[in-house]
């Protein structure tokens, strides 16, 4: 569907779970978060209701995310369901890659597209040290198994930290060298934890990556569904990426919505606006009065957002980032 500023809306990320079996610095807080109960969650058959209801608006791809998703039960049930929805071609997975090399191939036979494994780090210490408690080898073990479905979009994701990984960006890059895989280098935002900290800028990364791989060639062709933009470098098989919320704004392209866990439907990342599905479908509101309640949200989506304030408004976000899905 096309929202109020005409920016065609055909993407979601739904949350499944916020819980993580990490505690990434800029994400989630040491001791982690406040437990919900279950009934607190949507269902999978909620969410599947929903994705019902998101097809017929017009949103044809949707990524599954979390807190960690492969910590929630059979999620490949999920996928596959979703997969299956009239109208939805397109399903993808974030994950921090820990229990990907025993689950990838449950995902793949439930028909996931892509899945994007997020790394800060190959160092073991550096990576433990943003992750808390992660283990680097398994995330490792688990992107060159899905490297092993020929038909599987895999691609890294990196959030370079001021003073902590910056020396990691290198190792990172260099992955996409002799693999077919893409990596993308996050800007950190400034939401929850993440306002704590300072990320590196595009700028900066690619100047380290030039000083030792040579010229970021503009790669002028969308490699997926959302804002990144891709450079080539010479003899390297996959390309390098940026998401560059805070320096290159791209909220003028911006193509999607997000589904909380708790069923919350938010339109912009930095806004707490939107409308609790979760409310409406115990409230008993059909299909019909649920459709017509995602449509005026989706229309009414915020036109920018607003990272480089210092001043914090009343309307900004104020869950963590594990809360929303990324
Ligand atoms: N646990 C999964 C993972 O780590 O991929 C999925 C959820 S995680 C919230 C999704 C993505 O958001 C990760 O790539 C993570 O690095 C990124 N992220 C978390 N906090 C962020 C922040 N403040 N700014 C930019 N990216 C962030
Ligand atoms: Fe967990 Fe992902 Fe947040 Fe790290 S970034 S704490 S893996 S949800």
């Amino acid at each position: 569907m096309i929202d109020i500023y005409n920016r065609k809306i055909d993407y979601i990320r739904i949350s499944v779970t916020d819980r993580c079996n990490l505690r990434c610095i800029y994400c989630m807080p040491e001791d982690g978060i406040k437990s919900v109960n279950h009934s607190e969650i949507l269902s999978y058959e909620e969410i599947i209701h929903l994705c019902e209801a998101f097809a017929k608006i017009g949103i044809s791809k949707i990524k599954i995310t979390g807190g960690e998703p492969l910590v929630r039960s059979d999620l490949a049930y999920l996928i596959e369901k979703i997969k299956n929805i009239n109208g939805i071609n397109n399903v993808t997975l974030t994950t921090n890659g820990i229990l990907l090399e025993e689950q990838i191939d449950s995902l793949v036979k439930a028909g996931l597209d892509a899945v994007n494994v997020s790394i800060d780090a190959l160092d073991e210490s550096t990576y433990k040290y943003i992750t808390r408690i992660g283990n680097v080898s398994s995330v490792i073990r688990g992107i060159n198994k899905a490297l092993e479905y020929k038909n599987l979009t895999v691609k890294i994701n990196c959030v370079p930290i001021d003073g902590t990984n910056g020396k990691q960006i290198l190792d990172i890059t260099k992955m996409a060298k002799n693999k077919k895989l893409n990596v993308r280098f996050i800007e950190l935002m400034p939401i929850g934890l993440g306002k704590k900290m300072n990320g590196l800028g595009e700028d900066e990364i690619k100047e380290i990556i030039e000083e030792e791989f040579g010229e970021l060639t503009p790669f002028n062709k969308s490699l997926g569904n959302g804002p990144s933009h891709y450079y080539s470098l010479e003899d390297f098989e996959g390309k390098i990426g940026f998401i560059s919320a805070v320096s290159h704004k791209f909220c003028d392209k911006c193509n999607r919505v997000r589904l909380t866990s708790r069923g919350f439907l938010k339109t912009c990342l930095q806004y707490d606006k939107g409308i609790n599905l979760k409310k409406m479908i115990s409230d008993g509101e059909n299909q019909e009065e649920l459709i017509d309640a995602i449509k005026t949200t989706i229309y009414n989506k915020p036109r920018k957002n607003r990272f480089l304030e210092i001043n914090s408004h009343e309307d900004f976000e104020k869950h963590i980032m594990s809360e929303i899905g990324g």
